[in-house]
């Protein structure tokens, strides 16, 4: 493994996973290791003390009747060296000792050469009763415990019991410790390896995918594994981001499209009004017209790609939309008033129903008046003389919903589909003005404020538009 790949590989987040698992895990274990091995010795050491005191409360006895018939002092050392004798000579220890220290009887003193040879470490338990550990580890390999209580206010009567069994027993709890938890680390490493792997295998997949994606395969998706909720959240949303990046291309691309299509017509008119005039002998009233048809060439061209503009703005949320509580029939009541001059001129009757009280919605005034009025502009346009135009607010439930009824023209099923979409005239309808954004930009100002846009119509009897606009938002 070269060095680099050895340093990315220290870095991932796998690997600090499994090194912080493995060091919790160490931890825990060092700590749970000491407890144990503290209570351990704690309570082996308490149990020998116990069998210490019986031990004395068992000589009491037996040196205060000895006593008390005059036996002599062989009596009580031939019991002690018969009590050392059955548990083993070189496992315990029981000496009688007078207050100056002297050894008054003891039992088998070979196997305790600390003793013999050095009787003055016996000095500190003459007259004393103390719980006492002497490192005998020198000449014996081991540690006694040692208990020494005074005896009728003269002897002091001192017991020692190897601890050879107790500190074996913690040798194999070490051993046995250290083996489980070696072994134990290397599974719990492997398995917080494995784990850690899995966990991120779903972040290899998003990193996979964005890799295709960025080298130009769009249709990429992020399978969702079973990783657990937190990776199948990142992997819905990285699709869903997917998503929207393909249908923002999508849309780039069809503006392009109608951009390329639909500004066209307005520069070939530029370019052929310059032609005619350029080419028929102008005076300067020829240029004069020329000029006022380019001019309002160009306003059109400016219009359509504001237009585009604010739909494409709207659709991506990029257009700032300033909200604030208005009266919904207020604005409605406007967009009557100015269209009515409009309807009359063409005799068409105009009828309006709303509601007495006001109904405040939270929306951006301005831009919802243009929806009206894009659908108001419409029903006249492609109404006939002498039609109808019905517009009507009212709610439901929690929906406000605006109605737009007219006696025109009407759409066929197959163009119903399609009037939404951006520059799409009806084939009927190309003898009147117009750019065929109105309805677009239309249905993108009513998405921003989370409601909907229907037409409902047919043929020669006119169409119906709905817009519907919940209430709560
Ligand atoms: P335009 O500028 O052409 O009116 P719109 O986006 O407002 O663009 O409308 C798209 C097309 O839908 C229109 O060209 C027309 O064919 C059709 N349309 C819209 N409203 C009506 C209506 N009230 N009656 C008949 N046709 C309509």
């Amino acid at each position: 493994m070269s060095l680099k790949i050895r340093r990315k590989f220290y870095n991932t987040v796998k690997f600090k996973i499994t090194l912080w698992h493995s060091l919790l895990f160490a931890s825990a274990s060092v700590v749970v290791f000491f407890i144990v091995y503290y209570a351990l010795s704690a309570s082996m050491m308490k149990r020998t003390d116990e069998e210490l005191s019986a031990y004395f409360k068992e000589f009491e006895h037996s040196i205060k009747w000895n006593t008390s018939k005059n036996n002599s002092i062989e009596f009580i050392e031939d019991e002690f060296i018969n009590e050392a004798n059955d548990e083993g000579a070189n496992r315990v220890l029981f000496i009688l000792v007078s207050p100056q220290g002297e050894i008054l009887a003891s039992s088998d003193l070979k196997a305790w050469k600390g003793i013999t040879k050095k009787p003055k470490i016996l000095l500190k338990f003459v007259n004393k009763e103390i719980y006492n550990t002497l490192y005998f580890s020198t000449e014996r390999g081991d540690d006694v415990r040692i208990y020494s209580k005074p005896f009728d206010g003269t002897n002091t009567l001192i017991i020692g019991k190897s601890l050879t069994k107790e500190q074996l027993l913690l040798e194999i709890y070490c051993v046995v410790f250290i083996s489980v938890f070696g072994f134990l680390l290397i599974l719990g490493s492997v398995f917080g390896w494995l784990i850690a792997r899995h966990a991120m295998s779903g972040v290899n997949r998003v990193t996979e995918t964005a890799i295709a994606i960025e080298n130009g395969d769009f249709t990429r998706k992020v399978p969702i594994g079973r990783e657990g909720e937190e990776i199948k959240h990142l992997v819905i949303a990285f699709n869903s981001m997917i998503e929207k990046i393909q249908s923002l291309i999508f849309e780039l691309k069809e503006v392009s499209d109608n951009i390329a299509h639909d500004l066209r017509t307005p520069l070939t008119r530029i370019r052929g009004l310059l032609d005619v005039t350029i080419n028929s002998n102008p005076c300067s009233e020829d240029y004069q017209e020329m000029a006022e048809g380019i001019a309002e060439e160009c306003d059109r061209l400016v219009q359509i790609i504001n237009t585009m503009l604010e739909i494409t703005q709207t659709d991506s949320g990029v257009l700032a939309m300033p909200k604030h509580n208005v009266d919904i029939i207020g604005i409605v009541k406007k967009a009557y008033d100015l269209f009515l001059p409009l309807a009359e001129d063409k005799s068409i009757d105009f009828q309006f129903s709303v509601p007495a009280q006001q109904i405040i919605l939270n929306c951006d005034e301005l831009r919802l008046q243009r929806v009206i009025s894009n659908i108001l502009d419409n029903a006249i346009k492609y109404n006939q003389s002498n039609g109808k135009i019905f517009l009507s607010v009212h709610q439901e439930a929690n929906n406000i919903i605006i109605i737009v009824k007219d006696t025109g023209c009407g759409i066929s099923e197959g163009d119903q589909r399609h009037i939404f979409e951006r520059f799409y005239r009806c084939d009927s309808s190309r003898s009147k003005p117009g750019n065929g954004l109105g309805l677009s930009l239309a249905k993108s100002i009513i998405k921003a404020h989370n409601g909907s846009i229907t037409v409902e119509s047919s043929l020669n009897s006119g169409s119906e538009f709905r817009i519907i606009l919940p209430y709560a938002s």
